[in-house]
């Protein structure tokens, strides 16, 4: 079995890997000429100082040039750290000093515009490249703007990838903590790819429209990875467009999707291709999916639509729901363990009797080691049988079916983008007006969660939530923009003086009604 991301891309070199669709040129790559741009760029990224261990940021959209920077970082033994390229300055400044960038790869004309990404690789003296398709030389550039921290290491050597070596660094989206940076090897990327492969069995046939984000596990391991494991192709738009969706779909002969729930939805409210293009299978995952979105999209599509369990230390998937000829689809359930042990554990570590709940722990070679720099968090993490605590509450049911009941800790889930309530609560706090601050989960209809804040202001101020609203826009992500603000005379404590969200959401929503 291919335990690296160099020897684990073979699919047939005349057959086509990547469509990208959203360019003034279409671009559609063979595998020959993907395996070349990869070992091109990793030339490249060795000549100006690379080499094992070296943190390389991506700061791009899903495109080509991530794709190839991404393959050609891991190739050379060096680890990739995608970042969300929307962020603003001050988030990109705590990634890039947490992995400790050695190098930070921005779209063309970024540097000349000192975005975000820039300013803030500057300041931790990271090189600085823009990487783009240069169209006339038909390559993915590599154009260094300032070479930092890497100035006088010019002229490594060409490496190969060892199964135990760290490729790719990504955070969680920290609960009760800031948030953990989790490593993860060839050995455990390859093995997500290898499962994925069998869980959907994907051939070189296949063709995916890869709409989530490269810099999340999820587009990253089954809607890139996997589908280059099995020698099949990926289209790939910069950004997920529900009016170019079916188009692109059509045009360029894809089978099947994966995707969060709420881009499901977003699809349901736009008009059905007629005809239908025949769609092998539609896979959901990283929030939970209704059973009345689930009937509504195999109504829909005519499509098998297939539930699936993933975090980041499990570099993506840990169960799903089968393919029809293989078993039975439930809804609710996010299925059964693909190449992934599940056990359902109590507090003591000890499994639950059938069908009882408990905490949801996994273990398989796809699980992180550890995260890192992060002892106290591992000692925590692992069992002494070496299984992972998910932090997600669980059963099994009669058909040892995982039903996922609850989140143990407290992160919003805006339709999969994880967010901390403590990153917000720090910047609400820092408004001159707000004196407490408390955010947490509210229902909503089209991201399953969003976002509700309970503030108390300072005595004699005044302050509108628009005002709120914009001074956390300014700050962090938009997605980040609270949704909802209740202003409150107290906070509701427990005895101890704690902060429950749970507590504090429940007597805001009941202030209100
Ligand atoms: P942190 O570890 O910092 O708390 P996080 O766990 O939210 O962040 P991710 O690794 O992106 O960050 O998300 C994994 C979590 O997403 C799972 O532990 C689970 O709570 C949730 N999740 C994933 N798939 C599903 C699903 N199909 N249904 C319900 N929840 C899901
Ligand atoms: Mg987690």
């Amino acid at each position: 079995a291919a335990l690296t991301l160099q020897s684990a891309i073979q699919g047939a070199p005349d057959s086509t890997a990547v469509i990208v669709p959203s360019r003034p040129l279409a671009l559609s790559v063979t595998y020959k000429e993907l395996v070349s741009e990869v070992a091109s760029f990793q030339q490249k990224l060795a000549a100006i100082g690379i080499a094992q261990g070296s943190p390389v940021s991506i700061a791009t959209v899903n495109s080509y040039e991530f794709i190839v920077s991404f393959l050609a970082a891991s190739w050379q033994r060096a680890i990739a750290a995608p970042l969300n390229p929307a962020y603003k300055q001050a988030e990109f400044e705590f990634y890039i000093e947490d992995v400790k960038s050695a190098i930070v790869l921005v779209p063309r004309g970024a540097y000349q515009s000192a975005s975000p990404a820039v300013k803030a690789a500057q300041r931790f003296n990271a090189a600085i490249a823009e990487c783009y398709w240069d169209a006339a030389k038909k390559e993915v550039a590599l154009d260094v703007k300032e070479l930092g921290q890497l100035q006088g290491k010019p002229g490594q050597p060409v490496l190969k990838p060892e199964p135990e070596d760290i490729a790719l660094v990504l955070h969680t989206s920290g609960t009760t903590s800031r948030p953990k940076v989790v490593p993860l090897s060839h050995r455990n990327l390859t093995r997500t790819m290898q499962n994925i492969q069998q869980t959907y069995q994907l051939t070189a046939a296949d063709r995916t429209m890869l709409v989530m984000p490269l810099f999340h596990v999820h587009g990253l391991l089954c809607g890139l990875l996997a589908p280059l494991y099995s020698g099949g192709s990926v289209v790939v738009p910069t950004k997920f467009s529900a009016s170019d969706f079916w188009r692109d779909f059509v045009t360029h002969k894809a089978n099947w999707y994966t995707a969060v729930p709420t881009i499901h939805q977003i699809l349901l409210k736009n008009p059905t291709p007629n005809p239908l293009p025949p769609i092998r299978f539609i896979r959901s995952c990283s929030s939970p999916l209704s059973p009345t979105v689930f009937h509504a999209l195999e109504e829909t599509y005519k499509a098998p639509v297939l539930e699936a369990y993933a975090m980041t230390e499990a570099a993506h998937q840990m169960t799903s729901n089968p393919l029809p000829s293989v078993g039975k689809r439930k809804p609710g359930t996010v299925g059964v363990g693909q190449g992934v042990e599940v056990v359902i554990l109590d507090d003591a570590g000890k499994p639950v009797p059938q069908g009882r709940e408990g905490e949801i722990c996994i273990r398989g070679a796809n699980v992180t080691r550890g995260y890192l720099n992060n002892p106290e968090a591992n000692r925590a993490a692992f069992t002494a049988d070496g299984y992972f605590r998910t932090g997600d509450q669980g059963r099994k049911d009669e058909d040892g079916y995982v039903v996922i009941t609850g989140r143990i800790k407290e992160l919003i889930n805006k339709g999969g983008e994880k967010i901390s309530p403590i990153e917000l609560d720090n910047v609400l706090t820092r408004h001159p007006a707000v004196s407490e601050a408390v955010s947490f989960a509210v229902p909503d209809d089209m991201y399953g969660q969003d976002i509700g804040v309970a503030v108390v202001l300072k005595p004699g101020h005044r302050l509108r939530d628009d005002e709120l609203k914009a001074w956390v826009a300014d700050k962090l992500a938009k997605f980040k923009v609270p949704k909802k603000v209740y202003f409150t005379d107290v906070m509701p404590k427990t005895a101890t003086g704690k902060i429950q969200r749970r507590i504090v959401a429940e007597a805001m929503q009941k202030q209100e009604g």
